[in-house]
This record gives structure tokens, C-alpha cells and sequence, in this order.
């Protein structure tokens, strides 16, 4: 659907910031890009839509170049979501959400019905926020209101620049778990950019993981926590990211791990200090960053140990739980 040939961006300054990006991007797939603040990211979504010029390689759209395509018909085929995003703010909602159906001159009624059912699909009530202007809606709903903008003329593709990071957490995480609901029903291949693993785990099919203009990793979550392809990638998750996810914001036990299978049930008496399995699993992930292995106590009585690799198994069976659920 979307593919990168040895796609490269050097700015006027001399500043290489992407680098022989090849990959490809399937249709109707949610696709992550992550890396640190400067890896090129933004650079890399920009140049799907042409708002930036490539230096070197090509984008291919449906097997055409991207250069080939006139701009217009090019952008109205996309969807895009900033971090902040520009609604007008003399314009109702009504008339925010459908300006690109009015520059394609859909009639009136489609039009109506159209904004609608996008209200609809984010959990906006209609009648109560058609006719609102953006200062009247908090800054969750105005970002609800900027992704349904992008969707309004139905684009195949969708592009998202960090669309979730300004808002607070829990508006952040209602808005996730509202655009996996609503992938499920509208199939768009989505390229949603952030810095936040926990995010990239929560929503990617895949997740490309970028470093200094390159590809460091591109893989599925559950490969990614799996097989961490070096310490790059392997420290974005230990700096803290994947121990903060809902998992362990839900008040887990060391036990909930023995349940899941993933301890190796062995006695100990190396006399390392032990850990209770009642005990939360924000305090073995601690011990687990400076130590290869814990031993568990139940009832006082050791019963084997659990390492960091059964840890990351465990992340991962939790993460795939999440995805049937939600
Ligand atoms: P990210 O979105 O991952 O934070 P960007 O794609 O915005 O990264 O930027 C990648 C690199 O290119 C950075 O080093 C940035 O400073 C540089 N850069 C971005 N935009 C420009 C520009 N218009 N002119 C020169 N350098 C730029
Ligand atoms: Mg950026």
C-alpha cells in the first residue's frame, strides 16, 4: 500500500534526517513509528503526503509514485492528525469536520450524515456538539474532533504525528482504546507516530523503531519485547516505558506470574534475598534491573525463581490478553 525505496531527506543544512528508508506498509495496517525526539519520524510521515520534498529514493502509493500523483488528489486520498491539532476556531465542530467533503462538494445532506456518524464513532453526541465552537470542547474532545476531521472524506490512509501526546493520561488512554475501536471497524492503513513504547504497544500491528534517520527494527510488539534486536531498542523499553503500561498500573502480583506458567519452579538457597508472591510486580521489575533472577517465596517457603526472561514472556502473553480484549 505505502512502500519506501532507499528513501533519504537531507535538509539545506546538511542535516541527513532520514536515512535509505526502505519498508513497506501493508494496507488496512496500524503502523507504529517510534524512536527518540530528532530520529526523523516527523520527516519520514511528511513525506507520504508531500509536505516535504525527498532528497533521494521513492514513495510508492498504491504501486504509484507519489510523485505522480497532483497534490490535491494526492492529500485528499490522506488523512493527517497533528499533535496539536489547528481546528477553526470561528467554525463550528459541524463545519470543522467538513471542510474536506465541501472542498470535494459532497451535498448538503451526505454531508450532514456524514458528520454524523463520525460524532457517532468517537462517542460525541451529534445534536449536543454540532453546533459547538472548538473553546467549548476540552482538549481530549477537540483531538476526538481532529482524527474524525482527517476521516471525513474517507481517506484510504490515515497519518498521525504524536496525535495523543499533549493530553493527559487518562484522555490519552480513552483516546487510544478509541482509535483501535474504531481501526477494527474502518480498516485504514494508519502510520501513527510517537515516542511512547507503552503507546506503540498498546495500538501497532507493527512497530518501526528509529534511531539517527534508520531503521533500527520493524517488527511485530510481541517480536519486539521478545527479541529486542540490541540495546537500543532493548533500553527504550528499560528506561521505563513498558514498566509504567496499564499492566502494572493494575495493581499485579508477583503470583499473577506464577499463574501465567512463567516461573521456574526450582528450589533456591543461593541466598539471594527472596521475594514474596504477594508482593507487586512494580517492586520484582526493580530488583529485576539489577538482577538476572529473584527467587519467589510463597507462604515463607522458597518455590522457584523468575527471571527477567520469563518477565518479558509475561509482558508479552499480557499484551496479547489486551489486544483480544479491547
Ligand atoms: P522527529 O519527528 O523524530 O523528532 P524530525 O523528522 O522532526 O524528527 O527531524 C529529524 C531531524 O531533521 C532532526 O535532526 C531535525 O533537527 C532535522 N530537521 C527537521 N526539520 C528540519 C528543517 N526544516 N530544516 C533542517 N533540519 C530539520
Ligand atoms: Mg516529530
Amino acid at each position: 500500500m505505502i512502500k519506501f525505496d532507499n528513501v533519504s531527506k537531507i535538509y539545506p543544512s546538511g542535516n541527513i534526517a532520514v536515512n535509505s528508508l526502505s519498508l513497506e506498509i501493508e494496507k488496512g495496517e496500524f503502523f507504529v513509528i517510534i524512536g527518540p525526539s530528532g530520529c526523523g519520524k516527523t520527516t519520514t510521515l511528511k513525506m507520504i503526503n508531500r509536505l516535504i520534498n525527498l532528497s533521494d529514493g521513492t514513495i510508492y502509493i498504491n504501486e504509484k509514485k507519489i510523485s505522480e500523483y497532483n497534490i490535491p488528489e494526492l492529500r485528499w486520498g490522506i488523512g493527517y492528525v497533528l499533535q496539536q491539532i489547528a481546528l477553526f476556531p470561528h467554525m463550528t465542530i459541524e463545519e470543522n469536520i467538513a471542510i474536506v467533503p465541501e472542498l470535494k462538494e459532497w451535498d448538503k445532506r451526505k454531508i450532514k450524515d456524514r458528520v454524523t456518524e463520525l460524532l457517532k464513532s468517537v462517542g460525541l453526541e451529534p445534536d449536543k456538539y454540532r453546533h459547538r465552537k472548538p473553546n467549548e470542547l476540552s482538549g481530549g474532545e477537540q483531538q476526538r474532533i481532529g482524527v474524525i476531521r482527517a476521516l471525513a472524506a474517507d481517506p484510504g490512509i490515515l497519518l498521525m504525528d504524536e496525535p495523543f501526546s499533549a493530553l493527559d493520561p487518562i484522555s490519552r488512554k480513552k483516546l487510544q482504546q478509541d482509535i483501535v475501536k474504531l481501526q477494527k471497524k474502518i480498516k485504514k492503513t494508519i502510520v501513527f507516530v510517537t515516542h511512547d513504547m507503552q503507546e506503540a504497544l498498546a495500538l501497532g500491528d507493527r512497530i518501526c523503531v528509529m534511531k539517527d534517520g534508520k531503521i533500527v527494527q520493524c517488527d511485530t510488539p510481541k517480536n519486539i519485547l521478545k527479541y529486542p534486536k540490541n540495546n537500543f531498542v532493548k533500553n527504550f523499553f528499560e528506561s521505563g516505558n513498558v514498566y509504567k503500561t496499564s499492566i502494572f498500573n493494575e495493581a499485579y502480583q508477583v503470583r499473577d506470574i506464577l499463574d501465567a506458567g512463567f516461573c521456574d519452579l526450582y528450589k533456591t538457597d543461593d541466598g539471594t534475598l527472596s521475594i514474596n508472591d504477594t508482593e507487586s510486580i512494580e517492586n520484582l521489575l526493580k530488583r529485576l534491573v539489577n538482577e538476572k533472577s529473584v527467587p519467589v517465596n510463597h507462604l515463607d517457603k522458597s518455590i522457584g525463581t523468575i527471571t527477567n526472561e520469563n518477565m518479558i514472556k509475561f509482558i508479552s502473553r499480557r499484551l496479547e490478553k489486551c489486544g483480544e480484549l479491547s
